[in-house]
């Protein structure tokens, strides 16, 4: 089967914290390794979301490009995707040439469809800086809680999506100078003509959300009916809107971002020799989404609607898992507290962190990362059971019998019921993440290790070795199948599992 993955796209403003491992990546990479490994024609796409007020304010009050800051941060982004071993296919960019284009091939259908209407509003304005201030560029006291400088889309303090009159005392982000008022004419996606068909798509797709969505999207948004939604900005950076009446407006960063799952995709097939439309446009194919659990009404609506307009196909699956917090605290980038990827990775195994972001929490629940317990975890699961069991097999052969595996002679009944085990635990492994229940999966393959350990112990080679040298071989023997399963299970799905190379050379030359 065809299987296109995404996962959400990063912003490049900043460096990419442990949380977004938790709630996108490692979780997206688990799903694509497994149906890389079960023979699925997986295609895994990410890549960076670079336009956006954020990025163009910081742009002037550093003095430089906009490009060169999101460039620094595609360059960082795509290193620390390779040092965490998230296996994407392609990581794109949504400055691109071929991306811009399809912006605006879908803002031209629906215009055409008549899904997008224009509408006057007025906006904040900077006579000093002479130009509109839109989302970022306003800072001002958050009228619900009083917080003084929240930003014109957003208060960091209350958590509120903010639009314009939700400011007192708005300012010019840039000058700092108090804001006037002009009228502008911007463009509007018409939200509400797809009311009816994505609350039958909600109500009745089979497992379209598996995490997390479908309540959420119902009763808060689909209960009533849905607002326009601006797609236009009075601004400079990001994809040009391409109409003569519109000069000097850009794309709203979320109409832009979503449409890369399509380009990174044609981008890929291009290189590739594959067809996109084999992938987007074909019934027997999946296209999985994964997201963090924040961002789901532009996934599970606003996305939607978007293909639905143009017509192409939604999405299989959104896989929207709970986020990340610190020892109680939600990690932010603009507060600090958090721990960078890059930081995680220079002095831990990257498995430690794959283990422990899976196994402490089901992935529809919101995870506490405290660092006893993940102490705990790493040196209880992974040290004593897994590397210990791994460790006393592999240690064993090498030194009774010059690293050969033995050929066994009678299986006994315990020796039958452990090497079946194996396919139980095989099982379970394709269906816990099929189902988006890795927790469980996970820890079957850690009880196998377990019960490995249990086995070894009461069988005791390192005295039969002494005594009954076939039985020796017979338990070695067992346990470096057990060993082979752990590894290549593993392999295909959960940790990249740096044993693997020796496992290769020690057990079977097979390994993917
Ligand atoms: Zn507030
Ligand atoms: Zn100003």
């Amino acid at each position: 089967m065809k299987i296109l993955v995404t996962a959400a796209l990063p912003y490049a403003n900043n460096e990419l914290h442990i949380g977004h491992f938790r709630s996108t990546y490692i979780i997206a990479d688990v799903y694509a390794r497994l149906h890389r490994a079960l023979g699925d024609d997986v295609v895994f796409i990410c890549g960076t979301d670079e336009h956006g007020t954020p990025i163009s304010l910081r742009a002037i009050k550093e003095g430089v490009s906009p490009i060169e800051i999101t460039t620094k941060y595609y360059e960082l982004d795509k290193k620390v995707f390779k040092d965490t071993e998230i296996s994407f296919d392609y990581f794109g960019r949504t400055t691109s040439k071929e991306h811009e284009e399809l912006v605006q091939w879908f803002f031209l259908e629906l215009l055409k469809k008549g899904f997008i209407t224009t509408k006057k509003t007025q906006q904040p304005y900077c006579e000093y800086d002479k130009r509109f201030l839109p989302d970022r560029y306003v800072r001002g006291t958050c009228k619900y809680c009083g917080y003084p400088d929240a930003k014109g889309d957003e208060c960091d303090n209350c958590g509120r999506v903010l639009a314009q009159g939700d400011l007192l005392n708005p300012v010019c982000a840039i000058c700092g100078k108090p804001t006037t008022i002009r009228e502008t004419e911007n463009w509007y996606f018409d939200l509400e003509k797809f009311h009816k068909e994505l609350q039958a798509w909600i109500e009745n797709s089979e497992n379209l959300f598996p995490l997390y969505g479908k309540k959420y999207l119902l009763t808060q948004f689909l209960s009533k009916p849905l607002e326009s939604f601006g797609i236009t900005r009075d601004l400079e950076w990001g994809v040009p809107v391409p109409l003569q009446e519109a000069k000097g407006k850009v794309f709203y960063v979320w109409f832009d971002a979503p449409i890369g799952y399509v380009s990174f995709l044609k981008e890929y097939c291009d290189k590739n020799g594959c067809s996109w439309k084999d992938f987007w446009q074909n019934k027997d194919s999946k296209i999985v989404h994964f997201i963090g659990r924040n961002i789901i009404y532009h996934h599970g609506l606003f996305w939607p609607s978007m293909l639905l307009g143009v017509g192409l196909n939604l999405p299989t699956n959104i896989v929207a898992a709970g986020l990340l917090n610190l020892s109680g605290k939600k990690m932010a980038k603009s507060s600090g507290w958090m721990i960078k990827a890059q930081d995680f990775v220079k002095v831990l195994n990257n498995d430690y962190l794959r283990y422990y972001l899976i196994i402490a929490a089901p992935l529809e629940e919101d995870l506490d990362f405290k660092l006893e317990d993940f102490q705990k975890r790493v040196n209880g699961d992974l040290v004593d059971s897994l590397g210990n069991f791994v460790h006393r097999t592999l240690h064993f052969i090498y030194t009774k019998f010059n690293g050969e595996i033995p050929t066994p002679s009678n299986l006994s009944d315990d020796d039958k019921a452990l090497i079946n085990q194996i396919e139980q635990v095989k099982e379970k492994v394709i269906s816990s993440i099929d189902s988006f229940e890795y927790r469980a999966g996970l820890d079957a393959l850690i009880s196998l290790a377990r019960n490995g350990n249990k086995y070894l112990t009461k069988n005791a080679p390192w005295e039969l070795v002494q005594k009954d040298l076939e039985r020796a071989k017979t338990v070695l023997f067992v346990c470096a199948q057990l060993v082979k399963a752990l590894a290549l299970f593993h392999f295909f799905s959960f940790l990249d599992f740096h044993l693997t190379v020796l496992i290769k050379r020690l057990l079977c030359e097979d390994v993917v």
